[in-house]
């Protein structure tokens, strides 16, 4: 019996390991098709300031539509693009769009601004800056008007490739935001030397702030610590009313999270937050 049951495990086992080989092998093979051919989507995750519930911009979060398997999720095709060595052309994709859609969008509210996933490799060409440069210029948006989002192990890392690039883009104006804030290993300590504007707290945090006082104590004194700095703090998946009601009383200036939306496609982001139809 043992021996048949470890069999039958095998049997599965190699199943589902086919299935995953496949499933790779399908999307490796669309990946530069899809992304030659321009046909990934952005979505549009609304930000909004806590203490006027008014729109302040939007995460743009990319999206790929297969075929045959459905919804990609990013987390499965973006390191797929980075081991493919495709990052960069995605990368400009995404650049390219938030740049004219933030400048369509501006139209309707002035300061709005769009936030831009980066991967750590995008910090590792020469050309980030020059490339985020060309694209605010083209549709004649104040860099300010893109915020790039990095994570912590970007800015730990101490290459001088990445060094080079940050100071490039703080010099131009780009505001930067640490992402997943709190996942990594960046100490508190190097925060004031970083000069990045806005940390983004992990959701992680955000969802045990109901049920873990430890996790209730760390945020709010790294939010106290990000005001004496003078940084802005901004909460990512909030879902309920009492983590936002938390957030708004312990000083976090920024919101984002289903409680307010999920990530929007740009029509159905326009008409709900822009007025537009
Ligand atoms: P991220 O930058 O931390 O983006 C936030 C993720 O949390 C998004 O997942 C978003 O849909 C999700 N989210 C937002 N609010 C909530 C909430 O209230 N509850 C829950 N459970 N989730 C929420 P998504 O779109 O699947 O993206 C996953 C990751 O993929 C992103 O994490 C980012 O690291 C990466 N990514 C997405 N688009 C791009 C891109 O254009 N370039 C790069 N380099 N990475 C990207
Ligand atoms: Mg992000
Ligand atoms: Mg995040
Ligand atoms: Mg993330």
């Amino acid at each position: 019996v043992e021996a048949k049951q470890t069999r039958q495990h095998f049997f599965s086992f190699d199943a589902e390991l086919e299935g995953r080989i496949r499933r790779r092998r399908l999307l490796e093979q669309a990946l530069p098709r899809v992304i030659h051919a321009r046909q990934l989507h952005l979505a549009y995750q609304p930000i909004i300031a806590s203490s006027t519930g008014a729109l302040l911009g939007a995460e743009v979060l990319c999206r790929w539509h297969h075929d045959e398997l459905g919804p990609v999720p990013p987390d499965e095709f973006i390191p797929l693009a980075e081991q493919l060595g495709l990052i960069g052309a995605l990368g400009s994709l995404v650049i390219q769009r938030a740049a004219q859609q933030c400048a369509e969008w501006r139209a309707h509210q002035p300061d709005l601004c769009l936030s831009v996933n980066l991967s750590p490799l995008q910090f590792r060409q020469p050309s980030l800056c020059s490339e985020l440069l060309q694209a605010v210029q083209a549709w004649q948006l104040p860099p300010a008007a893109l915020e790039l989002e990095i994570t912590e192990s970007v800015l730990m890392e101490n290459a001088d490739e990445i060094e080079t690039n940050l100071r490039q883009l703080l010099a131009a104006g780009f505001p930067l935001a640490i992402d997943d804030f709190g996942t990594g290993y960046c100490s508190l300590a190097y925060l004031p030397r970083l000069h990045v504007s806005n940390l983004k707290l992990d959701r992680s945090f955000i969802r045990e702030l109901e049920s873990n006082p430890v996790t209730t104590a760390i945020v709010r004194s790294v939010i106290g610590l990000a005001h004496e700095i003078g940084m802005q703090i901004t909460a990512e998946g909030v879902e309920t009313e009492v983590q936002r009601d938390w957030l708004i009383a312990a000083g976090c200036q920024r919101l984002q999270g289903y409680l307010f939306s999920q990530p929007l496609p740009a029509e159905a982001f326009a008409t709900r937050f822009l007025g537009k139809r």
